[in-house]
């Protein structure tokens, strides 16, 4: 037998690390004779626990940065077209655009509130930061309203709909079922999934030796994992392991509500602005209460509409299992959506989550690289509220450099981590 001469570890079972295994169990040069990959996830309840089971799932030509979009939108594609993605992960077009109204009263008894949950101040989660003004302004100049199949929000509370983006340009993925796809694809290649929770990542002589990790499950033994290279893909937790990193946390609110089978939702994905009925709900100086959910219709796994709040700043718990959910924060989420969306008042709510994005504290991101000072340690961490779009460019680019030495797929030198901390 050939001798070993990668051993690969991936930190955290997200969608950066789920991905990240399937391009290296893929990539032209992985033979499992010569090279083995773990992946190491902290929760119980296996991958995708975290924010990449519970997101939106847009995939934009327009998400930011750049660099990175351009690769990963076009490797979704390819992934979707290669895998059967539409039926096993949802991948589709969709239209987006911005949403300006009212909501009308639900019942006597319904305050929909803001859901921002108990967890300080509001943050936004700042996806319509890659559009340019032109862009929005000019499309704007040519909507005029809703688009003829855009039934499931009343029309007589709508201001205005803008698009955001050409036809074209906007797709989604159910990002559970797509992480779960990439880990399920990888394991095929011969990946090892083992639930643990990374304690430390240990080196000797400017490079990494091994990742020490405690088992969640069973006896709960701590083990040692020699290994060539380490890959930390721990979201908003990545900072628990390389404390150096400049990531923290924000936490936001979703819920999925199931549709009634009958009624057609044609998909678009809408960034709202509602004004909230002024039935004694106002700001104190008297201003009518502004909500901005955002909502995105889903065919898998069945017919159902994900809605998203805006972020807050409750700290970040030890692991992704002990993620706090405030329950008045999903109930708000609701009925502002209820209040412009007859579909949505006549479904079913099913899940009502909440999860953290890791965002890059300053601006920018994500970190994607090699730690210059110490070989063999890589970075796939930050990458803020475009992770889902972004997994496939960056996973691509981090199975590059550990199976061909260097990135080929675009040139991501901004996102390098010697650009953002100093081990
Ligand atoms: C409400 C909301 C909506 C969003 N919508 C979109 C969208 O529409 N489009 C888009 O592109 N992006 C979206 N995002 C952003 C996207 O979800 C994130 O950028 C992405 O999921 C981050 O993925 P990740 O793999 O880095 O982190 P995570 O999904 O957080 O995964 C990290 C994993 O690491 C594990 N881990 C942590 N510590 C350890 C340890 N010590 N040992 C082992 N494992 C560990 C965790 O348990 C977790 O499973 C949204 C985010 C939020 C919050």
């Amino acid at each position: 037998m050939a001798a070993q001469n990668r051993e690969i570890t991936i930190i955290g079972g997200g969608i950066v690390g789920c991905s990240t295994a399937y391009y290296l169990s893929h990539h032209p040069s992985y033979s499992p004779e010569t090279t083995t990959i773990t992946l190491l996830e902290a929760s119980i309840n296996g991958a995708a626990q975290g924010a990449s089971g519970k997101a939106g799932g847009l995939v934009a030509k327009w998400a930011y940065p750049r660099e990175l979009v351009d690769v990963s939108f076009e490797e979704h594609k390819r992934l979707a077209e290669t895998h059967g993605g539409t039926e096993r992960w949802g991948w589709r077009m969709v239209g987006c655009g911005t949403w300006e109204g009212r909501g009308e009263v639900l019942t006597e008894a319904d305050e929909p509130g803001t859901g921002v949950g108990k967890g300080g101040e509001r943050r936004s989660l700042e996806k319509t930061l890659g559009l340019d003004g032109g862009s929005k302004s000019k499309a704007s100049r040519r909507a005029k309203g809703l688009p003829d199949d855009l039934t499931w929000v009343k029309e007589s509370l709508t201001s205005s709909y803008t698009p955001m983006a050409p036809a074209g340009d906007t797709a989604q993925v159910h990002p559970y079922l797509f992480t779960m796809s990439m880990l399920e694809l990888a394991k095929e290649r011969g990946v090892q999934f083992v639930s643990g929770k990374v304690t430390s990542i240990n080196h000797d002589g400017g490079q990494v030796k091994s990742v020490t990790y405690t088992e969640v499950t069973g006896e709960k033994l701590t083990r040692t994992i020699p290994s060539t290279h380490v890959i930390l893909t721990a979201g908003a937790w990545s900072p628990n392991i390389l404390p150096s990193l400049p990531i923290s946390a924000t936490r936001a609110h979703s819920i999925t509500v199931i549709t009634p089978p009958e009624t057609e939702i044609a998909p678009y994905v809408l960034f709202t602005e509602i004004v909230m009925p002024a039935d004694g709900r106002t700001r104190s100086k008297g201003r009518p209460e502004i909500v901005s959910p955002e909502i995105y219709p889903r065919p898998l796994p069945t017919k159902e509409i994900y809605i998203c709040g805006p972020g807050d700043s409750l700290k970040l718990p030890e692991t992704v299992d002990e993620v706090a959910v405030d329950p008045e924060a999903c109930e708000a989420i609701y009925k502002q959506v209820a209040s412009i969306s007859p579909e949505v008042k006549s479904g079913t709510v099913d899940k009502r989550q909440a999860c953290y994005l890791p965002v890059v504290r300053g601006g920018g991101g994500p970190i994607v690289g090699e730690v210059k000072s110490l070989k063999g340690l890589i970075l796939g961490v930050g990458h803020t509220c475009w992770g889902i779009c972004n997994a496939p460019g960056t996973a691509r680019a981090l199975s590059e450099l550990v199976m061909e030495g260097g990135i080929k797929c675009a040139d991501l030198r901004r996102l390098d981590p010697s650009r953002y901390f100093k081990l």
